[in-house]
């Protein structure tokens, strides 16, 4: 049964039944033919032709003509003249012996020409067979010449066109097209030559020739005009076409389509090509099947290979694949390796997004962002993303750096206008790290990492910004390498050192009222390290995380036993211990600070935290949150280097925040600077106002301390009251 559940319908709709082609004439033997040839008397016998028998035929003709004129001769003689015939009785003879004669050679000539007669014939016969033979072979090397030309190719669209070439030359016919089944009842067009395509696009099955043919699965032969009552919704007859075949195209007894050949006024195809065809057919229809196998396997290897070299969220390349593009770009910028550039796209406050909406309008984020860079790089660059809110991208063919940070200016430019998501709007801008590759030997993944680099830095210099990868950055990158190593090994040797600088209460005559924890490096080889030599690199590198955890237990263990807790000895003061942004992030600090008040026995109320005002801005409500249950167990939470960073009076009511400290340069020009003394002035009334105890940093001169004073600074620290000592112990008391 057919595939479209149809039952063959009509017997083999050709005018005339279908009907086995004329066998081809008896086999005829060289024998016979040679026997034949010997009887008549040809000198040639071995080889007898048509020519060789003609010329016999001409001597046996020539030979009885000239015997019965010289027979009749004589008996005219005898007659006329029988003074030269002699006596009555010889005379008698004479006749009939010319009778005899006579009647002698006339069998012999009937005889000899009826074998010349069987020897033409078996001639004819001969050359019949060895003209079909030919044409066999000839249209046997077509076959093969379109099974070759089918077979070597693989795309199912060149596989079709051959199908229908080979179809053509091999039945000389003048046009015709190749129609497929889809979607079960329909046939298409899919490939044509001539005039046969765009007349019948489409047919629904049963309908016409072609949807007879493939509804049937029997091949049809139509000469002269078809009959249009066995055939609904057959089209009109195309100009030109004087004898059409129609074969279906069937594979494991499915119909897959039609294959149609169509000959001018100058053929008129029979049954035995009608036969050709569909034995072609049938070795094409597995030519289809085979390419149509191949054709899935290869969309299915390239669905895979597109996931394994791009990012499902925005469909963009991949590291993989960024990789392999730069390496080949790097290798054909041979001369210039500077036309390739290397662009490490960071979002800024992309976290802020994620945390506060929610991860669906980060990702809705994301992928609006690659929307907007692949809108503004070339389409020959490489635009990938590596994870996260990291996109980076590779310009080719460039003329330099001017080009290189138009890209980038572009890139930022497309930051400009806020994201409308569905969970609300986000103003998100972009830092750009650009690489320029200096040789062509230079391995991607460094230029990666140098337009990383780049990108920090312009991060760093306020965001929204791009910055170029230098030569001072390399260097600066080495050093960081060096203090990263210093950091790793000073964590490995326990060469940690925490010192405590006092801090003091400015309206009780400078008494110590606690002591700040600072963090110090004792280096096996640079001696001891300040933080402002290591604690970049530390956070970058994530080692703040192990360091802050032990200045916090180390700090709270020396608090505890001097001046707080169950065994405490001396006077009661406070200890402060420093947080980073990192640190923050890491959501356990909660935990951490409650395990450690517990194991230290340090009282809550005894333990300050302090928290730079730059990395508040960038909290996360659920750290923010974290924070809320930290300062709810009684510990108190201040902003360090008040004033430095956008600082915003949200920030003092929104967090839970005991106390701001007053950044060290702003005291600094306290007693210069009027602006400065302004600035301290209303933080500190500021503080008073929001019930915020007000720390002062850096206090260098007895005036500093004496106009914070009467400014109303309720506690300060500085190295006029003491400078950070080795203890906690040694700071307080
Ligand atoms: P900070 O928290 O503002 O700490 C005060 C810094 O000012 C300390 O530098 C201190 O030695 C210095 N200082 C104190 N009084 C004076 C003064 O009168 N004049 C001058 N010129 N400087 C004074 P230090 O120890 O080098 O620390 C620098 C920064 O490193 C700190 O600034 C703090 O932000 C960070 N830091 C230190 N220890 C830690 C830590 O354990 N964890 C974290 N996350 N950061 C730390
Ligand atoms: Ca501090
Ligand atoms: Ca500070």
């Amino acid at each position: 049964m057919p595939k479209n559940g149809k039952m063959p319908t009509a017997p083999a709709t050709s005018p005339e039944p279908w009907a086995p082609p004329a066998p081809p004439p008896e086999p005829v033997t060289r024998d016979e033919l040679r026997r034949e040839a010997r009887v008549v008397g040809l000198r040639d016998f071995q080889s007898p032709s048509f020519e060789a028998v003609d010329r016999r035929r001409v001597q046996l003709w020539a030979l009885s003509t000239l015997l019965l004129i010289l027979l009749s001769s004589s008996v005219v003689i005898s007659t006329w003249a029988p003074q030269l015939a002699g006596a009555e009785q010889p005379r008698l003879a004479l006749r009939l012996s010319v009778l005899f004669l006579t009647i002698g050679f006339a069998v012999y000539s009937f005889e000899k020409e009826a074998h010349l007669r069987r020897l033409s014939r078996l001639l004819f016969d001969e050359r019949l067979l060895t003209t079909a033979l030919s044409n066999r072979l000839h249209e046997l090397s077509l076959l093969l010449e379109a099974g070759r030309a089918m077979n070597s190719v693989l795309e199912l669209p060149q596989v079709l066109s051959a199908i229908l070439q080979s179809a053509l030359e091999l039945l000389r016919g003048s046009n015709g097209s190749l129609m497929l089944i889809e979607h079960d009842d329909e046939l298409h067009t899919v490939t044509a030559v001539g005039n046969d395509g765009a007349q019948q696009a489409r047919v629904k099955l049963g309908e016409g020739i072609a949807g007879a043919v493939a509804a049937t699965m029997q091949p049809l032969l139509v000469n002269g005009q078809p009959d249009s009552s066995r055939f609904p919704g057959l089209q009109a007859r195309k100009k030109g076409v004087s004898s059409a075949m129609c074969v279906p195209l069937i594979h494991h007894d499915n119909a897959l389509g039609v294959l149609n050949v169509n000959a001018d006024e100058t053929r008129i195809f029979s049954e035995y090509d009608l036969r050709a065809l569909s034995l072609f057919a049938e070795q094409a229809a597995s030519t289809i099947a085979k390419a149509r196998l191949f054709e899935t396997q290869r969309q299915q290897a390239e669905q895979l290979a597109h996931i394994a070299f791009h990012d499902p969220l925005t469909g963009l390349a991949n590291r993989v694949l960024f990789v392999d593009r730069a390496a080949q770009a790097l290798s054909r910028a041979k001369r210039h390796p500077a036309a390739v550039a290397v662009l490490f796209v960071d979002l800024d406050r992309f976290k802020l997004v994620n945390d506060s909406l929610g991860h669906a309008a980060g990702d809705e984020l994301l992928a609006a962002a690659a929307g907007r860079l692949k809108a503004v790089v070339r389409p020959t660059d490489t635009l990938a993303r590596f994870g996260g809110d990291e996109f980076v991208v590779l310009c080719e063919g460039l003329a330099g750096e001017i080009e290189a940070v138009g890209v980038a200016a572009r890139i930022e430019e497309a930051f400009s206008e806020p994201f409308q998501l569905t969970a609300g709007q986000a103003r998100v801008t972009a830092s750009v790290g650009i690489a320029l590759a200096s040789d062509p030997k230079d391995e991607p993944e460094a230029l990666v990492r140098d337009a990383d680099t780049a990108m920090y830095r312009a991060k760093q210099r306020g965001r929204a910004g791009h910055e170029v990868f230098s030569a001072a950055m390399r260097a600066e990158k080495t050093g960081k390498l060096q203090v990263e190593n210093c950091l790793r090994r000073a964590v490995e040797q326990d060469r940690i050192v925490a010192v405590f600088q006092p801090i003091v209460d400015l309206r009780a005559g400078n008494r110590i009222v606690g002591a700040e924890a600072l963090l110090r490096l004792n280096d096996a080889d640079r001696g001891i390290l300040l933080p402002a030599e290591f604690l970049d690199v530390a956070e970058e590198s994530g080692l703040i995380v192990p360091l802050g955890a032990w200045m916090l237990r180390e700090s709270c263990a020396q608090a505890a036993r001097c001046g707080a807790g169950p065994s405490a000895s001396g006077p009661q003061a406070t200890v402060n211990v420093n947080l980073s942004a990192v640190q923050l992030a890491t959501r356990d600090l909660a935990d951490q600070v409650a395990q450690v008040l517990q194991d230290t026995g340090l009282m809550p109320g005894d333990l300050h935290l302090e928290i730079t005002e730059t990395a508040l801005t960038e909290l996360s409500p659920d750290t923010l949150a974290m924070l809320e249950t930290v300062t709810g167990s009684g510990v108190h939470l201040g902003i360090d280097d008040f004033g430095t960073g956008y600082s915003s009076l949200t920030y003092l009511r929104r967090f839970p925040v005991d106390f701001v400290k007053i950044d060290q340069s702003f005291v600094d020009g306290l007693m210069t600077d009027a602006e400065d003394l302004a600035i301290v002035e209303s933080v500190i009334r500021l503080a008073g106002g929001l019930g915020l105890t007000s720390v002062a940093e850096g206090v260098e001169s007895a005036e500093q301390a004496l106009r914070l004073l009467e400014l109303g600074c309720d506690l300060a620290q500085g190295y006029v009251f003491g400078r950070p000592a080795s203890t906690f112990a040694a700071a307080v008391l």
